[in-house]
């Protein structure tokens, strides 16, 4: 038998699992992973990263070291999917290289992104709990606070710097909050003039009560919890917008602080809603087996998918209600968003697809609650275990011992336990690690001869020659064009192209201005806005030269 080629978009819980899962049938199937990152992030774990409970890099694990070599892993951005064509398109290595990969079977697990451009000047202002690099962003951004507001002498200045605002009142929320607050409260002793009365946090939260997918009085204790420690909770209120120092609720209030925390906004990836497939609120639906319906070999899990919780009565009528046809039956329930949920469908995906390539019958998935579990932060947290609710240190001594369990691989527990282990007698790293960001606009040199991009490489930053000859040719045309210093190349990006329309070489050595793809938009955008007055600004001084250049004409000669 032929082996199948399966593709898994996303290396996530869903799609790693389903990788795992699928080492063990090398005789079926050639697995490749696709992802952006070439490490799997434990997600849940990011809070504790933000707090200093754990170190940065033992809440990530390489795909490498979690997947044997029989599954080929591929660190590149997936753009494009074409479902007629079963082919996909990514964006790979420093060159920014598009490749096109075929598949037999597709798993899609590309999780979900945050979305916050419907709430004016959130995106821009508010930090987010996605990835690594958020966490530890915002971690640093922290500890700046606290230096900064130590040796401020402007009390508004300080007020601002010691205001912290958590936008979204579920579990991510909620435990970054409660970790921040911990963390933050106990770095005190080393900031003497920082007062615990002046550190000042608020819970958004738009449903009436935060916590809401908890039993009633779990989420109640954690509300009086965090109350008791100096938490203000707003439930029932939504942020209209946000400035760099201004959070504005609903109902016109403002709370101005210089951090705010956003943990609302997960919709998914853009490029799955261009795909021509039935979704639930944005998520692909699947049916309970885990496949695309209407897509051969096309199947989905995890955050990105809407998969049904419960699998169908033996006698049911999916779409018709049984005594009555012309009444359609709402769409089932789908499992929630969480990494228990995509790592239970990971392994009755991966079955599935073994039961298909077999000829077997195929499994439905079945979601099976272990429970929910939430950190407040200070050693305590709630716990609602196979219908009992407890709180306190039993329920976050429990939460670490399920998420120790639930970690991918004996080294990263290890690292985490140890992590946690060494927490209980020493005191947090209040270390800032600077992280050098790539700059947006950078200088370029180039040798004669050296190819700065070619035609059909996806589009990439924008240039402008300082120095040298650059020649930009395309294949479909005959004219060569010669840019020189002063000159730009590169601008397709901005016109919305994919790919680049040609090629340019370096005529002679020379250097460029480089700027980002989503920088130069940005600037451009502005540009449009700077450019008259620039313009007049240009004109004013060209004038006033000038004027300066006639009127000293004449005195010299007079001098003569
Ligand atoms: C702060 C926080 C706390 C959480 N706490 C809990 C908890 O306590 N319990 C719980 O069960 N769940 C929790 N969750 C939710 C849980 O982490 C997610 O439900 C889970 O990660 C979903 O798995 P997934 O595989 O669908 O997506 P992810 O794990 O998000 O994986 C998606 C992968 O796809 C990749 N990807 C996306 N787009 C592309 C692209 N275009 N090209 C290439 N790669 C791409 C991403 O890089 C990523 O690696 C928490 C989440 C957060 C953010």
């Amino acid at each position: 038998m032929q082996k199948q080629r399966v593709l898994i978009l996303g290396a996530g819980f869903g799609g790693m699992f389903t990788a795992r899962h699928l080492a063990r049938h090398s005789d079926l199937f050639d697995v490749e992973i696709i992802d952006e990152e070439n490490y799997f992030v434990f997600q849940p774990l990011l809070p504790e990263v933000v707090a200093g409970t754990i170190e940065a890099s033992d809440a990530v694990a390489p795909l490498r070291r979690l997947l044997p070599n029989s599954i080929k892993v591929r660190e590149a951005q997936v753009v494009g999917i074409d479902l007629e064509r079963r082919e996909i398109e990514v964006v790979q290595g420093m060159g920014r290289k598009l490749r096109k990969i075929g598949y037999d079977q597709l798993v899609i697990a590309m999780g979900s992104r945050v979305d916050l451009s419907r709430f004016p000047g959130l995106a821009d202002h508010a930090f987010t709990m996605k990835d690594l690099s958020d966490a530890f962003a915002l971690r640093n951004h922290l500890v700046d606070c606290l230096e900064q507001a130590d040796i401020t002498e402007e009390p508004e200045l300080k007020r601002r710097l010691l205001t912290f605002a958590v936008i979204g009142g579920g579990l991510s929320g909620v435990e970054v909050l409660g970790e921040m607050e911990h963390m933050l409260s106990s770095a005190l002793r080393f900031y003497p003039h920082i007062r615990r009365e002046e550190l000042r946090f608020a819970l958004i939260e738009y449903a009436p009560t935060i916590l809401a997918e908890m039993p009633e009085n779990l989420s109640a204790y954690a509300l009086r919890r965090l109350q008791k420690r100096g938490v203000e909770i707003y439930t029932g209120q939504g942020v209209k917008s946000a400035s760099s120092d201004t959070v504005e609720l609903s109902d016109g209030r403002l709370i101005h602080g210089m951090t705010i925390i956003a943990t609302i906004g997960n919709s998914p990836p853009p490029l799955l809603a261009e795909l021509p497939i039935a979704k639930q609120r944005g998520r692909i639906a699947t049916d309970h087996c885990l496949r695309v319906p209407g897509q051969d070999g096309v199947w989905a899990l995890g955050d990105a998918a809407a998969v049904p919780a419960e699998p169908p009565p033996a006698d049911s009528r999916p779409h018709r209600r049984a005594d009555d046809p012309k009444v359609e039956v709402p769409p089932p329930t789908a499992a929630p968003p969480t990494a228990q949920a995509a790592r239970q469908q990971a392994k009755v995906l991966a079955a599935n697809l073994v039961a298909q390539a077999r000829g077997e019958p195929m499994t439905p998935f079945h979601y099976r609650s272990k429970g929910q579990l939430a950190s407040l932060g200070g050693q305590r947290g709630i716990a609602n275990i196979l219908g009992v609710n407890i709180s306190g240190f039993p329920a976050f001594f429990l939460w670490r011992l399920l998420y120790l369990g639930m970690l991918p691989g004996a080294a990263t527990k290890t690292r985490v336990a140890v992590d946690w282990l060494l927490g209980l007698f020493l005191r947090r790293n209040l270390v800032k690690v600077v992280q050098r960001m790539e700059p947006a606009i950078f200088q370029s040199h180039y040798r004669e001869g050296d190819v700065v991009f070619r035609e059909g490489d996806a589009c990439g930053p924008f240039f402008i020659v300082m120095a040298g000859r650059f020649e930009r040719k395309s294949r479909g045309a005959d004219t060569i064009e010669i840019i020189e210093r002063g000159g730009v190349f590169g601008e397709s990006a901005l016109k919305g192209e994919k790919t680049r329309q040609s090629t340019v070489t370096a005529l002679e050595n020379g250097c460029c201005l480089v700027i980002k793809r989503d920088d130069f938009a940005l600037l451009s955008k502005g540009w449009q806005v700077l450019a008259p007055r620039m313009e007049a600004e240009w004109r004013r001084t060209a004038e006033a030269e000038e004027l300066t250049q006639r009127e000293s004409v004449p005195a010299q000669q007079n001098r003569r």
